[in-house]
């Protein structure tokens, strides 16, 4: 499905800023938004068609909780066409929280004198590693703060040294990154390293606001960040992820912003983002931030709903800043990733000894502490099917080519059989009893679900190579 670009007042360029706030906001403010519009464009959501912004904003505007009600299951919907009951899971690992910015709602901000400052080295990130393949993880995102230290080649090493680090049938198979953004050259080097996505949030796609967050520093170039991800395209890495901290400015502009931003890059590189983020501030240290923007639990799912409609094909992550309850409900209107056995302060993985959390320690409170286990047997009992897949980047399906398998029969030849394969490794190697029953089950049930399918017999013996020891299969 190729994306016709719309029309804007500034038009879209390679490496130019594409925001204009005046656009945005004379959208929001003249659609609107009736119970016949609203219907229209959850059908419209519903046949995959992207939507335009001032489609967006219908969503957006409406506030009937009936209407909001149907765009909630609308999104249930087209997750479950799309991505089935899959979902993938992955664990952060922060390296080092140097920063020589100054973002006014991050704990490690260099204003902050009650910081705790570390970066690992490679004895620790080894351990550190060894102890997440222990809990059975197979993907990672590593976290930077804004520092000298932390160049592209020093960034490109740690990335080599996760990979390197095996431990029993324990092995990391990707690495995302989320980093402060880079130069061309830089965004080359550690794609060089075999990074998957390389994540850069937005935080807010309002200029004004923005300068009132990010006072001193490289981040304060509005438009730097902007377009750092044309650069990464640049670079010929064409594996990206968007994002907004929501709170920081009125969440209605900053989803119009995420859907300019995906058109921006779709125009210009025929490649949306792979992923888009929607963190929600969360209490910091010394955090002292006004309420002004503070976004609901209600806004909350709503916005999420409205931008699994607005892009249905991008991936979309929930992380564990959000408590277990909220995130439950959440997954159903189409989070496609989420963190699980999630610690954030440095170092923590391997330092269990200390259960409370200490924001001077890391960025911010996580609110969802389960473990990778208790989360996946929750998934399992909700007949979810858990993934880590790592398959497409490694088979080079990413980027325009990954948009191209993007199509209905994708999920069937490639993502349910991989999460099936990458789950009964798991039940092998790392479950405790109860749950390798519940997996097994939720296995042998998927597998009929396929049983039409060519791939059904190859799957079926590639499972019972599984069982019988064989480790990375996959289509
Ligand atoms: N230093 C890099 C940068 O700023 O791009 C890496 C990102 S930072 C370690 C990861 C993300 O955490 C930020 O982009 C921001 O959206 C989010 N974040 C920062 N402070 C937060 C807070 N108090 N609550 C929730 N998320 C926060
Ligand atoms: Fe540094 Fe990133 Fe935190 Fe800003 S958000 S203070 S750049 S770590």
């Amino acid at each position: 499905m190729k994306f016709t670009p719309e029309k804007y007042a500034i038009p879209d360029a390679p490496m130019v800023p594409f925001i204009d706030p005046e656009e945005i906001w004379e959208i929001l403010n003249t659609t609107v938004s009736t119970k016949e519009r609203v219907k229209e464009v959850i059908s419209l959501a519903l046949s995959k068609k992207r939507l335009s912004l001032e489609e967006v904003a219908v969503l957006i505007n409406a506030d009937d909780p009936e209407l909001i009600e149907e765009i909630k299951n609308g999104a249930k919907t087209l997750k479950n066409t799309i991505y089935g009951n899959r979902i993938v899971l992955f664990a952060p690992l922060y390296i080092g929280n140097k920063c020589a910015n100054n973002c006014t709602y991050c704990g490690f901000r260099a204003s902050n004198k009650d910081a705790q400052r570390k970066t690992l080295n490679d004895e620790e990130i080894i351990r550190e590693i060894e102890a997440l393949e222990d809990n059975g993880q197979k993907r990672l995102i590593l976290v930077y703060g804004e520092h000298a230290q932390y160049s592209p080649e020093y960034i490109a090493e740690t990335v080599r040294l996760a990979y390197s680090v095996k431990k029993g049938n324990g092995e990391i198979r990707r690495v995302n990154i989320n980093a402060a953004p880079l130069e061309i050259e830089g965004f080359r080097t550690v794609k060089d390293a075999g990074i998957g996505t390389f994540q850069v949030f937005q935080e807010t796609y309002n200029p004004d606001a923005y300068k009132t967050y990010h006072l001193r520093g490289k981040k304060a170039d509005f438009n730097y960040r902007l377009t750092s991800l044309d650069r990464a395209q640049e670079a010929g890495l064409d594996d990206v992820g968007i994002g907004v901290l929501f709170g920081l400015y009125d969440w209605r502009f900053d989803v119009m912003g995420l859907v300019r931003h995906t058109n921006h890059l779709e125009a210009c590189y025929n490649v949306g983002p792979h992923t888009i983020s929607f963190p929600r501030i969360k209490d910091a240290s010394t955090l002292d931030l006004g309420t002004k923007y503070f976004v609901s639990d209600e806004d909350f799912s709503k916005l999420i709903a409205i931008l699994r409609l607005a892009v249905p094909y991008t991936g979309m992550i929930l992380t564990a800043r959000e408590p277990a309850y909220l995130r439950d409900e959440i997954i159903q209107y189409g989070v496609s990733q989420i963190d699980g056995g999630t610690k954030i302060e440095l170092g923590s993985y391997t330092n269990t000894l200390n259960h409370e959390q200490n924001l001077n320690k890391g960025q911010f409170r996580i609110n969802d502490e389960r473990s990778l286990n208790e989360i996946i047997d929750e998934l399992l009992e909700k007949d979810m099917l858990p993934s880590f897949c790592t398959s497409c980047y490694r088979m080079g399906r990413t980027g325009e080519h990954f948009m191209e398998f993007s199509v209905p029969g994708f999920i069937k030849r490639f993502c349910s059989p991989n999460a099936i394969l990458t789950l009964a490794e798991y039940l092998m190697d790392y479950a405790p009893e109860h749950t390798f029953k519940k997996g097994w089950e939720v296995i042998d049930k998927n597998v009929r679900l396929l049983e039409n399918e060519k791939i059904h017999p190859v799957l079926l013996e590639r499972i019972e190579m599984i069982k019988k020891g064989e480790r990375d299969l996959y289509f």
